[in-house]
């Protein structure tokens, strides 16, 4: 990621920046914060930006609006939250263009900061519309993407607008994302374990291929494990499987063993009588899952095993939980794994789906060595592709020779 510039390569003293970030916080029923860890996360690019003297105007979606002006969806309460975070005041503007917005940006001072509406209450947002990138470049001076968990996405705040910037540069916290995911994937210091979980084999095809050519071993967890142990002739009873993804599973064992990747499969599994958080549950062996049972977590012998197979790893990578962690009932697995990576002597990796919220609810966020913000970002870069509005960065610097 060689060709990206950086927020601090290039000047920013008394300019406007229109500064894209992921404000997509979750809020409860009454619409209040209940995480703010992605506003916190973009703080040291704020701050560094109003260090310099720079005119500072966030941009961010919220939630899925579609084109709509949904109230509950409005960026307010994070401009409250923000304000309360830099302890400063945030002009909040109840759109993110048109006279409005353009009057308070052109009107603010220099080291003030300004957040503008959900740019989803427009459709041409998420339609990647050239004319809407054009008028929200129209803003600034200088184009600055922290949005690191949207990057996946091409829409109009992170590509379009790009392209009628002359300087644009990635902020601090993608710097950090793609430092960390280069040191975890790209350069891992060996052994390499990935520890893969979650639903659906059929959603992590890719990240499969693609650490099949970096790992050393290979745990399977989740409902994700129950295809492969199906694949390998076991009765999985009513567990959740992907049978037309047998074949793939069946191909998968031959590519790793040919490799010479070690894999670990869950060797016992709590299983229940039904879908639910008051189910009849017992652990058994894999072998003998009984007929109308499923298996909704990984058991106490599967979790040594796992712990045992990271004892030596010098870098982990965890995408997707062991069970249906939202459970109590079915959380344990998933909890002692959590555990298990926390205290590996190891860098340890952890994003995509819902893994975070685990880390959270095992209270062992800070030990893991870097959480990723990017869930759908995360996994596209472990499935080896590029994101559009990292492309769109270093798009934008090349056409104006700002390229390191
Ligand atoms: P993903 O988005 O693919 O990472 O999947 C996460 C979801 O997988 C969580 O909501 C879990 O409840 C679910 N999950 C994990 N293990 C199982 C299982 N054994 N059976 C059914 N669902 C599972």
């Amino acid at each position: 990621m060689e060709n990206i510039v950086y927020l601090d390569e290039i000047d920013i003293k008394n300019k406007t920046l229109l500064i894209r970030v992921d404000f997509n916080v979750p809020l409860d029923q009454n619409g209040n914060i209940t995480d703010d860890t992605r506003i916190r996360s973009v703080l040291p690019t704020i701050n560094y930006c109003l260090d310099e003297d720079a005119k500072v105007v966030l941009i961010s979606h919220m939630g899925r609006p579609k084109g709509q002006k949904v109230p509950g969806l409005s960026l307010l309460v994070v401009a409250k939250r923000l304000s309360r975070l830099l302890d400063k005041d945030v002009k909040f503007v109840n759109d993110c263009m048109g006279e409005l917005a353009e009057n308070i940006v052109k009107s603010a001072s220099y080291g003030d900061i300004i957040l503008l509406e959900n740019l989803r209450f427009y459709s041409e947002e998420t339609k990647n519309d050239e004319e809407f990138g054009k008028k929200l470049a129209s803003l600034c001076d200088v184009y600055i993407n922290d949005a690191f968990a949207t990057a996946h996405r091409s829409h109009a705040s992170n590509v379009a607008v790009t392209r009628y910037v002359k300087t644009c540069a990635a902020g601090f916290l993608v710097r950090k994302e793609l430092n960390y995911f280069t040191r975890a994937v790209e350069n891992p210091m060996k052994p390499f374990v990935a520890i893969v979980g979650g639903a659906k084999v059929s959603g992590k095809i890719e990240v499969l291929s693609n650490l099949a050519d970096k790992i050393d071993k290979l745990i399977i967890g989740g409902a994700m494990s129950n295809t492969f142990l199906k694949a390998l002739g076991n009765d999985v009873g009513n567990s959740l499987a992907e049978d037309e993804m047998i074949e793939y599973a069946r191909k998968t064992l031959v590519k790793i063993k040919e490799k010479g990747i070690k894999l670990y499969l869950p060797v016992d599994v709590v299983v229940a009588d039904r879908f639910a958080p008051d189910a009849e549950t017992k652990v058994t062996t894999v072998q003998e899952i009984p007929r109308g049972w499923m298996a909704l977590d990984i058991g106490p012998a599967t979790v040594t095993l796992f712990t045992e197979a990271i004892q030596n790893a010098k870098t982990i990578v965890w995408n997707g939980p062991m069970g249906v962690f939202e459970y109590d009932a079915f959380s344990r697995g998933t909890f002692a794994l959590v555990s298990s990576v926390a205290n590996a002597y190891a860098l340890t990796i952890v994003g995509g789906g819902d893994t975070d919220v685990a880390l959270h609810r095992a209270g062992e966020f800070a030990k893991m060595s870097y959480v990723s913000t990017g869930g759908g970002a995360f996994l596209e870069l472990l499935e080896g592709k590029k994101l559009p509005g990292i492309e769109a960065l270093i798009d934008c610097s090349k056409k104006h020779n700002l390229n390191k």
